[in-house]
């Protein structure tokens, strides 16, 4: 008798920019993805007795390893993502900047000595134990590392998926810690389904930790499935940030940042500015300018040094994207201001648009977009302009264009999202505090604090009474 065996599963990556297969990826299942969390279960004891000199000194040789490896690394996350070669680049680099940043931490995870009676009191930042990080297809590699590298470097070790879409170069990260010394175990990468993978990581009492960035929607379910367990979480979710131009502003200047704030990575980005609010009497010269600044967002080849902006994720991301454009009745909206070029033809493309609509309501300014769409939006007064970047259920990040520095600040204090820019269009630097407000998420990731999310504070008193 012929007993046929299940293949096991795969995912077919495609490259976004000729919408070809570049080659299939193994998705672990139940049992692979469990075993590997027992694995990171048996490595934790070892590693968070490691000296804290020398876990910086691995995290070093990691950060060197990827750093050697950039040039691979960026050429994955084209071949994979679509993503521009100087921004995988880039991001390659953020991931070494990171874990060279966190490798600082072990030697400096400080406790208190608190003044109390009798004796002498201490406190302690215990790792977690195995941390579950889930990371979304936007930005494979810069995700990752904001979740891998505090929760090592705090002592814990990491089991990390990534988003099925893309997970070469986290498969590849995965290679390169082993390369540099950090033991077996510590840090695995688990390339599988969201449903299957992700899901365990909450149900799994060994997890300690889910780290998520993706959907809203998502996070809710993970974060209701990680009650069951008081599973700690922290929670980076969706954006609809607000670039906010006053009249008093260097008006050319804000116009031509403009499309950098939104259209950067194709507009895939949680932070992305895809609200422009713009001071009446400055409206018609800005406009002027941000036209022809979208104009020349190049858009083509993510291998081209010269492209600005590549091809969106997926076949899937485009047709969400695309339906952003279409009016209740399935028509072309009549309310698009300007559109860019992109290339036709194979791949997922999509030219950057500008919409000037009439209802404060759209759902262009209510929904995460993640593709190179932009609404534009007039207003009159300061407090108008804080209104309406307010109303919205995300509060990640924006931008505020003045040179009116009581002003930059008042509104600053005023919008309700985690990060927030003055004159200029940058959000997340690793040595500051990055997270949301409302249901932009819960918990911040990076910055000199990142430790505190990755271990419990343990309070020790000691009597020295006789
Ligand atoms: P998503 O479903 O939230 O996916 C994010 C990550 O969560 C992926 O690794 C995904 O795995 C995993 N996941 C999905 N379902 C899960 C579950 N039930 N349990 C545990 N993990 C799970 O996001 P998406 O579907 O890729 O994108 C949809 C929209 O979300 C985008 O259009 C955008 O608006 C928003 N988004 C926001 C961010 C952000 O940075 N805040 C990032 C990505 C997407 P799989 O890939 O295997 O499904
Ligand atoms: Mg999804």
């Amino acid at each position: 008798m012929k007993t046929t065996m299940a293949s096991p599963a795969v995912y077919t990556i495609i490259n976004p920019a000729t919408g070809e297969a570049v080659q299939d990826v193994p998705l672990a299942d139940i049992n692979q993805t469990d075993a590997a969390i027992a694995k990171a279960a048996a490595a934790f004891p070892a590693w968070k007795k490691v000296a804290p000199a020398e876990r910086a000194s691995l995290l070093r040789k990691f950060a060197q390893a990827v750093d050697n490896d950039i040039e691979n690394l960026a050429q994955l996350e084209v071949l994979n993502s679509g993503h521009t070669i100087g921004n995988a680049r880039w991001e390659a680099g953020n991931v070494r900047d990171v874990l060279n940043y966190y490798s600082a931490a072990p030697e400096r995870n400080f406790g208190r000595q608190i003044p109390v009676a009798g004796g002498i009191n201490v406190t302690f930042h215990e790792p977690l134990g195995v941390v579950g990080v889930i990371v979304p297809w936007n930005f494979p590699m810069p995700i990752a590392g904001w979740g891998f590298a505090p929760a090592l470097a705090a002592g814990n070790t990491v089991v990390l998926k990534p988003a099925e879409l893309t997970p070469l170069t986290a498969i590849r990260l995965g290679e390169l810690a082993l390369e540099a010394g950090i033991p077996e175990g510590v840090f695995t990468v688990l390339p599988g389904k969201g449903s299957v993978v992700g899901d365990r990581f909450v149900t799994h009492p060994e997890i300690k930790k889910v780290v998520f960035t993706g959907s809203t929607q998502v996070g809710q379910g993970i974060m209701r499935g990680c009650a069951d367990q008081l599973k700690r979480v922290t929670l980076e979710l969706g954006g609809k940030s607000a670039n906010i131009v006053f009249a008093d502003a260097d008006i050319k200047q804000a116009a031509s940042r403009a499309p950098g704030g939104v259209f950067d990575n194709s507009g895939q980005d949680c932070c992305a500015r895809s609200r422009i609010l713009v001071q009446r009497s400055v409206l018609d010269e800005f406009m002027d300018h941000f036209t022809k600044a979208v104009a020349s967002v190049s858009v083509g080849d993510p291998l081209d040094e010269s492209t600005v902006m590549g091809p969106l994720v997926s076949a899937k991301q485009l047709e969400t994207v695309s339906s952003f454009l279409e009016d209740e009745h399935g028509n072309r909206r009549n309310d698009i201001a300007f559109q860019g070029e992109a290339p036709s033809g194979g791949g997922f493309w999509f030219p950057p648009t500008v919409v000037v609509p009439s209802d404060r309501d759209d759902r262009i300014l209510k929904e995460e977009i993640f593709g190179p769409i932009v609404a534009v939006v007039p207003f009159d007064t300061e407090e108008e302009a804080i209104e309406i970047a307010n109303d919205s259920e995300y509060g990640l990040s924006g931008s505020i264009w003045t040179r009116d520095i009581g002003r930059a600040l008042r509104v600053a204090r005023g919008v309700e999202a985690g990060n927030l820019s003055v004159n200029s269009h940058s959000s997340v630097r690793y040595s500051t505090p990055f997270g949301g407000f409302k249901k932009s998420g819960i918990g911040r990731e990076l910055g000199p604090d990142a430790l505190e999310a990755f271990s419990e504070v343990k309070n020790v008193f000691i009597d020295t009474e006789k």
